[in-house]
């Protein structure tokens, strides 16, 4: 009998063994999940002269292949138009606009510029071609004149002047005690949330680029940084391709496109007007809920 149970203890053994070790493989796996890094093709294309139209065909995308954030997203937008994207929090509106610099990679579909898939692009000159005006606004240690400069690097002293003068920032620059050589950041001044945005439009200004994502603040602002704020973000986007990423009723209001995006996708496609004549309509809802106290 002993020798019987003997190889039987040695298969539970192994069983028990053979099960940890596929619990460990599947975290291993898990851990593997994640994204593979952005990469250039060999034979990736210069983006020049662009008009800035931007097409999404199909595209489906998440964080890690668990979960997808977007699932057969579909809409274009012509070259100098501004579209706000609005919907609940979590639904994907900035992802779906990070995908477009090629932040993260998709999985499925195919996102276009001037009929150019963005996969088949130089990284450099898809990124140069495209600007950020962001929530949290990335200023790093140094000069005023350093952070404005890093818009494009080789613009002039003029130029920096000229991209500060149309974002309002000129004037509270001067003012400072070094003007332009103000050191800002941890060793810095201190400057209020409404002076480093300004600061952020002027290097998007200097970088003048074609397509501008746009994330628009929900932090308040008081009302006349504000104004003045709305009033260089609206010149800004003159012109250019613009996704806006939108909180605030005036750019739903004026934008060519309003695009809804909720859980389930895109679910509606138009103009203020337009979709708030849908009674039963998604953006009639989030509009009465969001900003009807406004
Ligand atoms: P909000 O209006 O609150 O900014 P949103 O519509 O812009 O929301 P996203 O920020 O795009 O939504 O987030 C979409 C989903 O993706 C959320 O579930 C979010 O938790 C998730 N997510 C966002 N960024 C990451 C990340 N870097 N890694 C993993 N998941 C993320």
């Amino acid at each position: 009998v002993k020798m019987f149970m003997e190889p039987i203890k040695r298969l539970v053994s192994f069983n028990e063994q053979f099960q940890k070790g596929m619990a460990g493989f599947q975290r291993f796996t898990e851990l593997m999940a994640i994204k593979t890094e952005i990469k250039e093709n060999e034979d990736a294309k210069k983006l020049e002269n662009i008009k800035g139209n931007i097409k999404y065909s199909n595209v489906s995308f998440g964080y890690n292949h668990h979960n997808k954030v977007l699932t057969g997203i579909n809409f274009s937008i012509n070259a100098g138009e501004t579209v706000a994207f609005v919907g609940p929090s979590g639904a994907g509106k900035s992802t779906l606009c990070k995908l477009l610099p090629r932040f993260y990679d998709i999985d499925k579909g195919e996102i276009l510029i001037d009929n150019l898939n963005i996969q088949n692009l130089s990284l450099v000159s898809l990124r140069n071609n495209i600007g950020i005006v962001q929530q949290d606004i990335f200023l790093f240690n140094g000069t005023i004149k350093e952070n404005i400069l890093y818009g494009r690097l080789d613009a002039t002293q003029e130029e920096i002047i000229e991209a500060a003068k149309e974002a309002n920032a000129h004037e509270f620059i001067i003012n400072l005690e070094n003007g332009y050589d103000t050191n800002i950041g941890e060793r810095g001044v201190k400057l209020s949330g409404g002076q480093k945005q300004r600061i952020s439009i002027a290097r998007s200004f200097l970088k003048n680029p074609p397509i501008l994502i746009l994330d628009e603040a929900t932090s308040s602002l008081d009302n006349e940084s504000e104004r003045i704020i709305q009033k260089s973000l609206a010149k800004l986007s003159q012109d250019r391709t613009t996704l806006v990423i939108a909180h605030r009723l005036s750019t739903v209001r004026n934008a060519d496109k309003i695009i809804v995006l909720t859980d389930k996708g895109i679910v509606e496609i138009g103009k203020h007007e337009e979709l708030l004549d849908k009674t039963d309509g998604v953006y009639r809802k989030l509009y009465t809920k969001q900003f009807s106290l406004v």
